[in-house]
Parts: structure tokens; C-alpha cells; sequence
């Protein structure tokens, strides 16, 4: 053996046994996958798979392909489609997909609040994962390293009308081992109970679906109050108070009448009540925050730090909860944490999709440090964690995830299972050379 190739074996011990083709390796950089060679590492390639679960969904897998083998998984917002992500595909051929944040604000501009957002924060997941293969290293390491070795996982409950049934399905939740729960519980509960709402008859579904909370003159009476207050003490008489508690999906009511029931809800000491009212109407959600002794939080439909940094800065939210798949992805997350820290708010993350996005905001989550807990709507989905593999299963165990050592976000993908799964007349991962081309020169946002 000559010099070269002793060196060459080594480093592919080094790489895990890897086998190396690359020619031009880059021997200086020790702990490299030799079956990479970074600085000529190119996006040759970027292609999509819908999934339909029960729960938010579909939910759009991408896959980033390299002119190197290695690849990069990431996910769609749930719900939103994959043009989102696939107008991005011209912005990204030929580039290297190691330059994480550059191509982020390349792209930025392309993400907006709520689904918008969920492309550019897809193909952000996608670049980390191959990051990590071709360096060898775990996403979280690469953000500054772990606070933690398990992700806590809180769980939702299904609704019911019967406030005896919302607390048989939070003991079954305890049961699980969760230590974390939030209860859905709104107005809704209410129908058809005379005196417990006051609302103009005769409401078209646009304003009662689309019209913000402030502008449908609807109040919850005191006997409406106290009948929504029968629920949240059916689920405490069954979890007790030494566990937190969170709520959501109030449902759309004025100002006053969310500050009325987070005085209700005092002796229940929830966590927090969520989305109470639109996040971008600061100056009513802080005084909301300094009138109700509940707890308030927001923020799974926004895009920007900066207006993370608004709420923070304003303390007009108790906690923030961003969505890893809308707030600019992996980095831009763990920046907000950070950001949210350094004003004393604490941050739990909202998360909907399939095990790709979880693992994206199980790395983000072990190295940021005001994380409170994880959500997760796919408890009762018997295959979701069948989708992939590469991890610790049960994925959820008694109530936290493991975080990973491996490469990247440390999964791949189940093909049989993911088939199974396919939006219907939908393929898996089909060419898309129909994205190869941009479409309109909007890149330059200044002249
Ligand atoms: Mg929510």
C-alpha cells in the first residue's frame, strides 16, 4: 500500500466504513463521509411524495438529490401542497447544499405566515440532513450540541361533547406515560345549550370561519362559562394538578371573553390557553396576557423572528410556540429560542406531520434551551411510526423521543410503508423536471 491509499482506507474507517468513490477527497477535513466530497458537492435533483395519516395532513415529503449520492429528507408544512416547496427546485440546481443559511435567505423570500412558509422550511430540514451524512455529525450538534437526550412530547385529545369522555381520554394519555397534556376546547361544545353564547344570528360561514375573532360580536355568558369549566375539571379529577395542562381551539370570541374564562380557569392552573385571538394583533394580546391569570401563548402560523422578537420584547404571550415547519426551519428556530431566552419566554414547538419533520424538531428542540415540550398529533396512528426507520422505536416512548446519534436527522424512509400511504393518484417520488426552469424573475427584491 502507498501513502495515498493507507490514507485513504483510514479515512473511510473513520466515515463508518463507507466506501469512498470520490476521486477528490478532501483529506485535510479527518472526519469527513469520504463518500463526499463537500466543496464539490451540488443539488442535482429535488422530487416529492404526498402522504395522507389521519390527523393535519396530507403531508408533503422532499427528497434533495447531489451529484455525490447523498440526499436530504424534508417535509412540507402539513396541509400545505408541494408547489411550495417545488418553485423553489430552480433556485437550487447546481448549488452547494452545504451553504445552509445562504441558500435559507436565498430563498426566504418565498416563505410567508401559516403553509406559505412550508417549502422554504422543507428544503432548510432537507439541506441539515445532508449536512450531517457528509460530515458524519447529528443535526443538533451542528446548532451548538444537546440540553437534552429526550424530547418531552406533549399530547392532544380528541374532542367530545361529553365532559365525562374528555376525562376518560386524558386518564387513557396519562396512562401512556405522557407528562404533558392539552385539552381542545371551545365554544363549540356549547351548541344547541340556550344562554351559554351571545352571537348575531344569521352569521355566514366566511365570517364565522375567516373573519378574525374581534369582528363576530360573539361573548361566552356566565352559564356558558361555567359549563365549559365542567370539562376542564372532568380531565383534572382524572390526570390530577401535578402535571401540566395546556388548551387550545377556544374558538373565535371576543377580547373580554377570553380574559373572563382565564379567570375561569385559574383554579385549574393551566399551562396555557393558545391562540386566543389572531398573534398579529399585539396590543390585545398583551392585555389579555396582564389581565388573565391563565397562561397565553402563540405563534404556529409565524414566519418571522422578527415578529417572534415583537411578542417577546412586548411579553404579549406567557410562551411562544412556533412551528419548525413555518418559523424558517431548523436554524431559524433554534435562533428564536435563543432570541425568546434572552427575554425570559419559554418555548414549546407545534408539530403536526410525519416522523421527517418530528426528527427535525427533535434536533432543534435537544439544542435549544427554553424548550418546554413537543407536539404530537399521531398518537393514535398505528403506522406512523412505521413510515421510517433508523431510530429508536417506539418513537414516542412514555412520553419523550430519543435523540439521535446518527448522521443528519438520523432516519430513512420506508418505501413500502410510505406507498401505502400515497395521496391517491399521486406517485412517489416522481421526476419533476417541470420545476427545473424558474418561471418568473423574481429574485431581485430591489433595484
Ligand atoms: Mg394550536
Amino acid at each position: 500500500m502507498n501513502r495515498r491509499s493507507i490514507l485513504k482506507s483510514s479515512l473511510t474507517l473513520l466515515a463508518g466504513g463507507a466506501v469512498s468513490k470520490a476521486t477528490n477527497a478532501e483529506p485535510a477535513i479527518m472526519n469527513v463521509n469520504t463518500a463526499s466530497s463537500p466543496s464539490s458537492l451540488t443539488i442535482t435533483d429535488m422530487r416529492y411524495a404526498v402522504i395522507v395519516k389521519p390527523g393535519p395532513s396530507p403531508c408533503v415529503l422532499i427528497r434533495i438529490d447531489t451529484n455525490q449520492g447523498v440526499y436530504g429528507l424534508g417535509e412540507v408544512r402539513d396541509i400545505a401542497g408541494p408547489q411550495y416547496a417545488m418553485v423553489l427546485k430552480s433556485r437550487l440546481l447546481g448549488e452547494n447544499p452545504l451553504r445552509i443559511d445562504y441558500l435559507f435567505q436565498k430563498i426566504a423570500q418565498f416563505g410567508g405566515n401559516a403553509r406559505q412558509a412550508g417549502g422554504v422550511c422543507a428544503v432548510e430540514m432537507a439541506l441539515w440532513d445532508i449536512a450531517g451524512k457528509v460530515y458524519n455529525i447529528p443535526v443538533y450538534q451542528m446548532l451548538g450540541g444537546k440540553w437534552r437526550d429526550e424530547i418531552r412530547v406533549y399530547a392532544d385529545t380528541t374532542e367530545s361533547m361529553d365532559p365525562t369522555e374528555y376525562g376518560r381520554r386524558a386518564k387513557d394519555r396519562k396512562a401512556m406515560g405522557l407528562t404533558w397534556m392539552k385539552m381542545d376546547l371551545g365554544i363549540n361544545v356549547l351548541d344547541g345549550i340556550p344562554g351559554t353564547v351571545m352571537q348575531p344570528s344569521g352569521m355566514s360561514k366566511w365570517e364565522l370561519r375567516d373573519q378574525p375573532n374581534l369582528f363576530i360580536a360573539t361573548e361566552v355568558t356566565d352559564k356558558g362559562v361555567d359549563r365549559l369549566c365542567e370539562y376542564v375539571a372532568a380531565v383534572r379529577d382524572n390526570i390530577g394538578y401535578d402535571m401540566p395542562l395546556s388548551m387550545d381551539h377556544l374558538g373565535h370570541i371576543g377580547v373580554k371573553s377570553v380574559i373572563r374564562l382565564g379567570k375561569a380557569y385559574e383554579k385549574f392552573n393551566l399551562e396555557w390557553m393558545e391562540d386566543v385571538i389572531p398573534w398579529y394583533y399585539t396590543d390585545l394580546l398583551k392585555e389579555i396576557t396582564q389581565e388573565s391569570p391563565t397562561p397565553t401563548l402563540t405563534g404556529e402560523d409565524i414566519y418571522k423572528i422578527e415578529d417572534f422578537e415583537m411578542l417577546c420584547r412586548e411579553h404579549a404571550v406567557d410562551k411562544i410556540h412556533p412551528d419548525l415547519a413555518t418559523s424558517g426551519g431548523i436554524l431559524q428556530t433554534h435562533r428564536i429560542g435563543d432570541m425568546a431566552f434572552r427575554y425570559g419566554v419559554p418555548m414549546a414547538m407545534h408539530f403536526a406531520g410525519t416522523p421527517v419533520s418530528c426528527m427535525a424538531n427533535v434536533h432543534c428542540a435537544a439544542a435549544t434551551r427554553n424548550f418546554l415540550a413537543l407536539e404530537n398529533h399521531s398518537l393514535d396512528v398505528p403506522f406512523w411510526q412505521d413510515l421510517v426507520s433508523g431510530i429508536e422505536k417506539p418513537i414516542v416512548n412514555k412520553g419523550y423521543i430519543k435523540v439521535p446519534d446518527t448522521p443528519g436527522l438520523g432516519i430513512t424512509l420506508n418505501d413500502d410503508e410510505l406507498k401505502r400511504h400515497l395521496r391517491p393518484g399521486t406517485g412517489y417520488f416522481e421526476p419533476t423536471p417541470m420545476w427545473d426552469e424558474a418561471q418568473s424573475w423574481d429574485d431581485a427584491l430591489f433595484s
